[in-house]
């Protein structure tokens, strides 16, 4: 047994009695209101004239300068929010939500699509499978899947996390908040305690505000049942299956990756449970991963191009409980920038 596998086996046990999402609900940030989220962003970053502010990277044949940059892709491959400064002395919020100050990178004005892989890092690995395959791996594989089969449709996207590093769930938000694009996807994979189901046990959620997110949601559960009820495997599910939002004790979006994100379309996908190992060999065949890719994407381009209204909606649920510290900042430590 190898040191990494038996690591994953251990996290394996500490996480069977909870869903991987649960890492993503809340963070040591002090307490935040939507409007509080986007006091950092909105005095910190230069207001973009809406002339100057297109929202895709495939540029149109115009002279209208660009403004500055909303992000930046650093030269270590890091995607950061611009929070003020300029040429030579950027001045970016960090994954750990700290600041720094850049010299370049690559810049980003907008874009359609932001992909977030959620969890990332040593610390924080998400669900892990028996046979050692771990949530943020296989959500950041999806995430560029997505990503391609995204530009094979002629749509632009970018990942919150291009890599294996930590990301407070709030740095995914003050991106999101800042590029502004037109869907923000968080792609994870599930674990809990489940009962044996005939079909795939797909859970979506998406914010308890939004009728577009509602209906993202939608699409994106209808086309991943219809892309995973062909598969053979001994199927599991929750009392979340289905497309919902949950809230916490506040009357809030629970998780804050739904939660956070101020003025964007977000909804968070559960696609199968890594946790189950018949779901887990599935999701070790790069076709299936494939599969679930193209399912997102063809689901975002019908949000996009149709007013489909999508399928499979449940009733909304609250939790009043604590689930934990997951996705905050403490203990976070920044990838190099430069
Ligand atoms: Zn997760």
């Amino acid at each position: 047994m190898t040191p990494v596998r038996r690591s994953a086996a251990l996290a394996s046990l500490a996480l069977l009695a909870t869903a991987c999402s649960v890492l993503d609900t809340t963070d040591d940030a002090p307490p935040t209101t939507i409007s509080d989220a986007a006091a950092p962003t909105s005095t910190t970053t230069p207001v973009l004239p809406a002339a100057a502010a297109p929202t895709a990277t495939t540029m149109p044949t115009t002279t209208v300068p660009l403004g500055p940059p909303r992000a930046l892709v650093t030269p270590t491959g890091v995607v950061v929010p611009v929070r003020g400064g300029g040429p030579g002395a950027w001045i970016v919020g960090t994954p750990c939500h700290g600041e720094a100050t850049v010299a370049d990178g690559g810049p980003i004005h907008g874009v359609t699509v932001l992909i977030d892989p959620g969890h990332g890092g040593d610390d924080e690995p998400g669900a892990v499978g028996a046979g050692g395959l771990q949530e943020a791996d296989l959500n950041l594989d999806v995430a560029w899947r997505l990503s391609a089969a995204l530009a094979e449709r002629g749509i632009d996207s970018l990942l919150s996390r291009p890599a294996d590093y930590r990301i407070a769930v709030i740095a995914r938000a003050e991106l999101a908040t800042v590029i502004q694009p037109e869907v923000f996807v968080s792609v994870h994979h599930n674990g809990g305690e489940t009962v044996p189901r005939e079909a795939p046990g797909v859970e979506v959620f998406h914010q308890s505000t939004s009728d577009g997110s509602r209906r993202l949601g939608g699409l994106v559960f209808e086309e991943l049942m219809a892309a995973f009820e062909p598969l053979e495997a001994d199927w599991v599910g929750g009392p979340l299956h289905g497309v919902s939002y949950r809230l916490n004790r506040d009357d809030e979006d629970l998780y804050g990756v739904l939660r956070r994100p101020v003025g964007v379309d977000t909804v968070l996908t559960e696609a199968m449970y890594l946790t189950n190992p018949s779901e887990e060999d599935l999701l070790d065949d790069p076709a299936v991963l494939d599969l679930e890719a193209e399912a997102l994407a063809t689901a975002i381009e019908r949000f996009l191009t149709t007013d489909d209204p999508g399928t499979g909606f449940i009733d909304p649920t609250t939790f009043r409980g604590d689930l934990g510290s997951g996705g905050g900042t403490v203990g976070c430590e920044d990838p190099p920038l430069e």
